[in-house]
């Protein structure tokens, strides 16, 4: 029988992707084939994933090279199958499972002097020695954990449940059911159904973490996350591979060059691509608002704007433009909140204030536009737009 062969699938089980290209059989395998392979410790050294050869007297696990968490876990339970009824020189040759047996207080005690490195499935261990511990759950997820819960809520499609995963934690109208909406509409997440993590990596200054996945078996997909207030939250969904977010900064400055020479053609030529790549990028909607102020679509812009602070609420200047366009076409109280909202992010810029008395006047609240005015210029006298529109104020203009 014929079988077609998929060029990115391992060699060994043609079912996981080939992440790496083995030095023992010279194929290109995925992580899980390559750990029951380099389990047995007969991979040639020169292999960065070799499993070391340790000193069993005073070591029970070597150092294992993985590229994600899971990995690392993957190969630590294979691993401990085999330990565990292996004769030991640390337990006075017996094997671990029967002095876990004989001796099980003696057992718990080792295991709590041992200190285990990050991630390590130590429950997985207790669990294959019989041991009943009580563990406390960790205090933060790992950004894997984090980035597999809201894939979770992905396939059960609890659209409205995922925010809460994500850096948007503030509370602005409407941004919560548009976040839900922006994301159920993403095509490769609509008809996810399983998930598979290929890698995973947290950047030197430890600000910027990925988890790179194959979603439905072929679709690389990689979650971007930030650290906030000591958890890791998702901050954004890449169409493809950890590479292309590194990328996306040359492609927005390209944008942005070809909008400030109001190059509309190339901008959305640019744009299309970025959209695709960086499909809850707040930056692409925020750069298409732009591109559909250039064209007169300023309807179009505004829901670009509030796309843009739906996917960042902490990133300002969405909030300036969509106030502004708001404010130059009359909708003074939406202008304002906008406005009034931008000033949380950004306080004591005195143009905000500004923009909010100008939204006074334009409600023909005069008496406030005048006391927000009067107070800036006691906050900040050099500000002069605020001594011209009292002026104007008191000119009635
Ligand atoms: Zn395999």
């Amino acid at each position: 029988m014929l079988h077609l062969i998929n060029k990115d699938r391992c060699s060994r089980c043609h079912d996981e992707r080939q992440v790496r290209y083995c030095l023992r059989t010279n194929k290109n395998l995925g992580w899980s084939c390559c750990n029951e392979q380099r389990i047995d410790r007969k991979c040639p050294s020169e292999c960065n994933y070799c499993v070391p050869a340790i000193d069993a007297n005073s070591i029970p696990f070597p150092a294992f090279k993985a590229d994600s968490n899971t990995e690392f876990r993957h190969l630590v339970q294979l691993y401990v199958d085999q330990w565990i009824h292996h004769k030991n020189p640390l337990f006075d040759l017996e094997t671990p499972a029967q002095r876990a047996a004989s001796d099980p207080s003696f057992m718990l005690k080792w295991l709590s002097s041992y200190r285990f490195p990050l991630f390590f499935p130590l429950p997985y261990l207790a669990h294959k020695l019989h041991l009943e511990i009580q563990f406390t759950e960790p205090q933060s997820l790992s950004p894997e954990e984090v980035a597999a819960a809201y894939l979770d809520r992905v396939i059960a499609m609890e659209w409205n449940q995922l925010r809460q995963f994500t850096i948007n934690d503030l509370d602005l109208n409407g941004v919560a059911d548009r976040y839900a909406t922006l994301l159920s509409e993403l095509k490769p997440l609509l008809k996810l159904n399983r998930y598979d993590v290929i890698s995973s990596g947290v950047s030197e200054d430890q600000n910027t973490a990925f988890v790179y996945f194959e979603l439905n078996h072929k679709t690389p997909w990689t979650l971007i996350l930030s650290p906030r207030n000591g958890k890791w939250m998702i901050r954004q969904n890449i169409n493809g591979s950890p590479q292309e977010f590194y990328a996306q900064n040359k492609l927005f400055t390209e944008l942005t060059s070809f909008l400030s020479n109001g190059d509309e053609a190339s901008a959305w030529h640019v744009l299309e691509r970025c959209r695709e790549l960086f499909p809850d990028s707040a930056d692409c909607y925020y750069y298409g608002g732009l591109h559909s102020q250039l064209i007169k679509q300023n309807d179009r812009a505004k829901v670009d704007f509030f796309n843009a602070i739906t996917l960042d609420n902490h990133w300002a200047s969405p909030y300036a433009h969509l106030a502004m366009l708001n404010l130059g076409s009359s909708n003074f109280q939406e202008a304002m909140y906008w406005f009034q909202k931008q000033s949380l992010l950004e306080p004591d810029d005195p143009k905000i204030v500004n923009n909010i008395a100008a939204c006074y006047a334009g409600m023909k609240d005069m008496d406030s536009a005048r006391r927000i005015w009067e107070q800036l210029l006691i906050d900040h006298p050099d500000f002069e737009m605020a001594q011209l529109n009292l002026d104007k104020l008191k000119n009635g203009i």
